[in-house]
């Protein structure tokens, strides 16, 4: 069942971080700002073609903020799918675009509102229309660039805030020259908001953060049964390749691993409150077994408390309280901040 969410749904980023978050930072941590270079101990993301004329944009190790984006290239114009998450990141996606394709971007596609995904949409603005979700909308209205508050060490440069400018509910099609692309609405999963784009011509999707290639599912602002539903949905597409969110480029193999997280922790949330332990304590005495291999493991604690608050029969989407499950993810870290090479 879909929720009606009041206003802030998903992840509330106001105040409550900005206030309490960075006195809970080591000092060092706090007074440390990168350069706006990208480290040179990753390796620089890549442009490939996955299709005719179609290319995914791979920011690897697919980590906290390092997102994937895409670029269409039509015959007169271009679609782009996501931005990057710095100034220094949209400005080098942009590049990357540019190497492939001189025509004019018509339109940027967000999957969804986190802002390692849409702090770059000023680079298309306001040339391309920008189309996402309505709750895409609402959401990057409503928490502003607030996400940045929670990694300090990372120099974000200026992005200033470009919010989709064309939204829907359910599904759209959208046509780059003859080629349809459907974006089809599968939230709550990841976010409240998440949209795939689905090219049925190619079997390929662009799945944003409903899939991870190798990293943890983070479920803070969204759902986990919304998430196995989506699963459900991008199954039945059934796709030959995957632009995932985060990660290389893959194929539906993928998909169980992100199904058995997620109802792995449906499973142990269950334990917890027959055990009557919070989502913190579980999470420390929790085996992670093969997912502890999956990158930002941190994310357990947060996707415990939504698990619980499912379990508990509170609705899919509804906001947590964003500053607490930064704090305990810190303290899952023995207090160190979380990992983030953006
Ligand atoms: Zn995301």
């Amino acid at each position: 069942m879909r929720n009606r969410i009041e206003y802030l749904e998903g992840l509330n980023l106001h105040r409550p971080l900005n206030a309490t978050l960075p006195s809970i930072l080591p000092k060092e941590r706090r007074a440390m700002s990168s350069s706006a270079h990208i480290p040179a101990d990753l390796p620089a993301p890549t442009i490939e073609e996955v299709s005719d004329g179609i290319f995914a944009y791979i920011q690897l190790d697919g980590s906290w903020f390092l997102n994937n984006a895409g670029c269409i290239r039509g015959k007169r114009s271009a679609t782009v799918i996501d931005s990057t998450g710095t100034e220094a990141r949209a400005r080098a996606f942009h590049a990357a675009v540019r190497k492939v394709t001189d025509l004019p971007v018509s339109v940027l596609v967000n999957t969804h509102s986190h802002g390692d995904h849409t702090h770059g949409n000023f680079m298309f603005a306001p040339e391309s229309a920008i189309i996402g979700h309505q709750r895409c909308r609402r959401e990057m209205l409503a928490a502003g660039n607030a996400a940045m508050v929670l990694f300090p060490m990372v120099d974000f440069g200026d992005c200033p805030l470009e919010p989709p400018t064309v939204t829907f509910s359910d599904r759209l099609n959208l046509y780059v020259d003859d080629l349809e692309v459907q974006l089809i609405f599968v939230g709550p999963a990841h976010t409240t908001n998440d949209i795939v784009a689905w090219i049925p011509e190619r079997r390929l999707l662009f799945a944003g953060d409903v899939v991870f290639n190798g990293g943890t599912p983070f479920a803070l602002g969204g759902s986990i049964g919304g998430w196995l539903d989506a699963l459900d949905v991008i199954e039945a597409l059934a796709p030959e390749r995957i632009v995932p969110g985060h990660g290389l480029v893959c194929g539906p193999e993928v998909l169980p691993t992100i199904r058995a997280y997620l109802e792995f922790m449906f499973e142990s949330a269950r334990r917890g409150i027959e055990a009557g332990i919070d989502p913190l304590a579980l999470a420390r005495d929790l085996d992670l077994g093969p997912f502890a291999e999956l990158l930002d493991p941190e994310r357990l604690v947060p996707n415990l408390h939504r698990a619980y608050a499912e379990l508990r029969g509170e609705p899919r989407g509804k906001p947590l309280d964003g500053a607490r499950m930064f704090h305990e993810m810190l303290e899952y870290n023995g207090g160190q901040p979380l990992r983030c090479l953006a």
